[in-house]
């Protein structure tokens, strides 16, 4: 990441080489909405493909399963989601506008370093109440706000075409809650033994209030979640706490590709770990507005399980094969944002390149939305354009190919570079000649020769 990167640029960019468009833009938007435009929607499957197969189908420890958006809403009181999944807001007293009101005191410290620094995160409302008003706190149009409030965040909806208590479902909150009430299912139809772990990926719905964080924090997201069930008597679960860790680290570092100095852990504190948490910690990115949360992981013992229990009357339970025993196993849970996982990446890997006139996003190369894109020299000639499409048409059943035939090549080439791809191939007319052609560097810019045989295997080499 470039050190001054602003948000800002990096929407500008989204929005100018289709990653990300504003929601519903023709009738002015929609509030914390965003649509993945050609190349944002290839960068997000690279995401989701290479979390499941390293999440899920590297190991043996691991099932997956996709479960609805719309769950039984019983679901949601079991899990507390219905009585306290809320944010504290105020409103503005002229406009009516709402706030967080924990991050206008955030905004409040960041500007008034020093003079009263508190753990934003443990404050309780009162006590957010309080701090607004000793410190005279007003919204961000400078008007006197109304004492916080507690509003929850669940998104409602009916079922059928009658609305009232008794169609009343809600979108979910988390995709985890699915994996709690198929828990005993994937018990009874797999092969599972505990210690393993019940994976998913899907979008998840909350009523947030806060604007101007891109896709950091939207109305409706996609979370990978994934609940690892334990025995505590015969696992330490500060070991699986740890090696969980590790797996996240890795995962980010290893296989994103990510820079380390950009992340860091934040151990929860007492006071603002949820009550059924014996453990929470959050990796952190350093994102263009700040360190804020990636990935969080929890040991949230049996509460779930233990709360479905309760609200089904179903016996949600491990039968241990040796010992005839029956129990509820605990959890350990890492959740993570895929949507903020791609922001991540466009952070990291923006790069200006001031040397060269050009701004690069250097992906990983197997993360790039394309691998490769083939150029023709020249697109009214014939014999180079048909000799281009049979390498597009080659190069397409190995990897994620474009193809660009408009401008000259510096253009294609400063067009590429925004948008990741590591390779540009050009078919000039020497390929005619002698079946090479030029394969450009996006990092190096550098440019070699190589033979349309060798290259798919060349091409492999270097993306890895
Ligand atoms: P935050 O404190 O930022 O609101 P959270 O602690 O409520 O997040 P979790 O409930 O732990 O988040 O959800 C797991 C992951 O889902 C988060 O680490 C984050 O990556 C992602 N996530 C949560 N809320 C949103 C959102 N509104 N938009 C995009 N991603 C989100």
């Amino acid at each position: 990441m470039s050190e001054e990167l602003t948000l800002e640029t990096l929407v500008a960019l989204a929005k100018r080489r289709g990653f990300v468009y504003p929601t519903s833009e023709i009738y002015g938007g929609l509030a914390s909405s965003y649509d993945y435009g050609p190349l944002g929607v290839e960068l997000l499957r690279n995401i989701r493909s290479l979390w499941w197969r390293e999440m899920v189908n590297k190991r043996f420890d691991m099932v997956g399963i996709d479960s609805q958006i719309l769950l039984h809403p019983q679901t949601w009181v079991a899990s507390g989601h219905v009585s306290s999944f809320t944010d504290p807001l105020v409103e503005d007293k002229v406009t009516n506008q709402r706030y967080r009101a924990d991050h206008l005191i955030e905004a409040w410290i960041a500007q008034n370093a020093g003079v009263d620094d508190v753990v934003v995160e443990e404050l309780t409302v009162p006590e957010m109440a309080e701090f607004i008003a000793k410190h005279q706190i007003t919204s961000p149009d400078g008007n006197e706000v109304t004492p916080p409030r507690e509003f929850n965040i669940l998104f409602e909806t009916a079922i059928g075409v009658i609305a009232g208590e008794k169609s009343k479902v809600y979108l979910r909150g988390e995709t985890a809650q699915g994996i709690f009430s198929n828990f005993k299912q994937v018990l009874d139809s797999t092969r599972v033994k505990l210690p393993f772990g019940i994976a998913q990926i899907g979008k998840s719905f909350r009523n947030e209030i806060t604007t101007g964080q891109f896709v950091f924090r939207t109305l409706e997201f996609e979370q990978a979640e994934i609940e690892y069930f334990f025995d505590p008597r015969e696992t330490d679960w500060r070991d699986l706490f740890a090696q969980w860790q590790a797996a996240m680290w890795s995962f980010v570092v290893d296989k994103l590709g990510v820079n380390p100095d950009n992340l860091r852990w934040r151990q929860h504190t007492d006071k603002e770990r949820s009550h059924y948490s014996e453990d929470t910690y959050d990796l952190d990115y350093n994102f263009p507005f700040g360190f804020k949360e990636l990935w969080g992981i929890a040991y949230r013992t049996d509460y779930d399980l233990r709360q479905h229990i309760e609200h089904s009357g179903k016996k949600l339970e491990y039968l241990n094969q040796t010992s005839g025993e029956r129990f509820v196993p605990h959890v350990i849970e890492p959740a993570l944002g895929i949507n903020r996982v791609f922001l991540m990446l466009l952070a990291d890997a923006y790069w200006e390149d001031t040397a060269n006139n050009r701004t690069v996003l250097r992906f990983k190369p197997s993360l790039a939305p394309y691998k490769v894109a083939v150029f023709p020299l020249l697109k009214n000639k014939p014999d180079l354009v048909a000799k281009a499409e049979a390498i597009f048409a080659d190069l397409t059943d190995h990897f994620a190919t474009t193809w660009d035939e408009r401008g000259n090549i510096g253009k294609r080439y400063y067009y590429q570079d925004e948008i990741g791809t590591p390779f540009c191939v050009t078919v000039d007319f020497d390929t005619l000649a002698d079946n090479t052609v030029t394969v450009r560097d996006r990092d190096t810019t550098e440019q070699v020769r190589v033979n349309v045989d060798q290259l798919v295997t060349y091409l492999r080499e270097q993306i890895g």
